[in-house]
């Protein structure tokens, strides 16, 4: 039995104050909600605010990405140390808006995955087409390559608590949401590439997660489907009452 994820993506969005403000609001509404994992992704610079809100809570937090290296001249960027030493447990990796806006390649994800598995975060590697390619009929071929390359030569043995996020690029944003049917046939074919590159038990095992538009009102569809395993929320994560009542469908 897969626990279901709820993650939040807040994406640039956030001050450390409102961060606070928004825990006061969030964390009394799900206290004690176990059923599912809550995970918030808040940017780099609201994560302290965000770590020494939830602790005592079931609430993790999580960071929108981080750099492959283990240290350097890489101004700009954060590796997976200082994640790990500040109270990150998770990570967002591939997001379609690092793919679209910085450049980041099925290779980068690859590294990044590796990293992260290495310093022990959580990573959520994000995979989904753009409306062209699903309306060339290419969309099993983007999961499939993007699966492939962000998996690439990584060991089944240590991938066990990695999760995948399906966020077919044209719902991100957009209020355009997967049907129920979409999103699972995606994620059937997201867990048999998980299968063949890690093995049939950790593809068991894997949860994946549907992004793209989710809301307190379609959550509830998306999430009877026997291979989603929970959400990515972007615009929805925002506002505490409305992750509140996504994450307590
Ligand atoms: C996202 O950015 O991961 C996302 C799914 O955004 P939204 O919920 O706003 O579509």
């Amino acid at each position: 039995m897969r626990k279901k994820l709820m993650a939040a993506n807040w994406k640039m969005n956030k001050t450390p104050d409102e961060t606070r403000a928004y825990f006061r609001e969030f964390l009394p509404m799900v206290a004690g909600h176990d059923r599912d994992e809550i995970v918030v992704c808040p940017p780099f610079v609201d994560l302290d605010a965000a770590i020494t809100n939830v602790k005592g809570t079931l609430v993790a937090v999580g960071a929108q990405d981080l750099h492959w290296a283990k240290e350097g001249a890489y101004t700009g960027e954060i590796c997976a140390s200082m994640l790990v030493a500040i109270g990150v447990t998770h990570v967002i990796i591939g997001h379609s808006e690092r793919r679209q806006y910085f450049g980041e390649t099925d290779d980068m994800v690859n590294m990044k995955l590796k990293s992260a598995i290495e310093s022990g975060l959580i990573p959520i590697v994000c995979v989904g087409e753009v409306l062209e390619e699903r309306e060339a009929g290419l969309t099993e071929d983007v999961l499939r390559r993007q699966c492939l390359r962000a998996l690439h030569a990584i060991s089944g043995k240590k991938a066990g608590k990695l999760v995948i996020a399906y966020e077919p690029v044209w719902a991100i944003g957009t209020g355009k949401t997967a049907t129920p049917d979409m999103a699972e046939d995606a994620h059937a074919l997201i867990r048999n590439e998980a299968a063949k590159a890690l093995g049939e038990d950790v593809a068991a095992n894997l949860r994946i997660l549907y992004g793209g538009s989710v809301k307190p009102d379609n959550v509830r569809d998306l999430m009877a489907q026997p291979d989603v395993d929970g959400a990515l929320v972007g615009g929805a994560s925002l506002d505490p009452k409305s992750f509140a009542a996504i994450v307590k469908y």
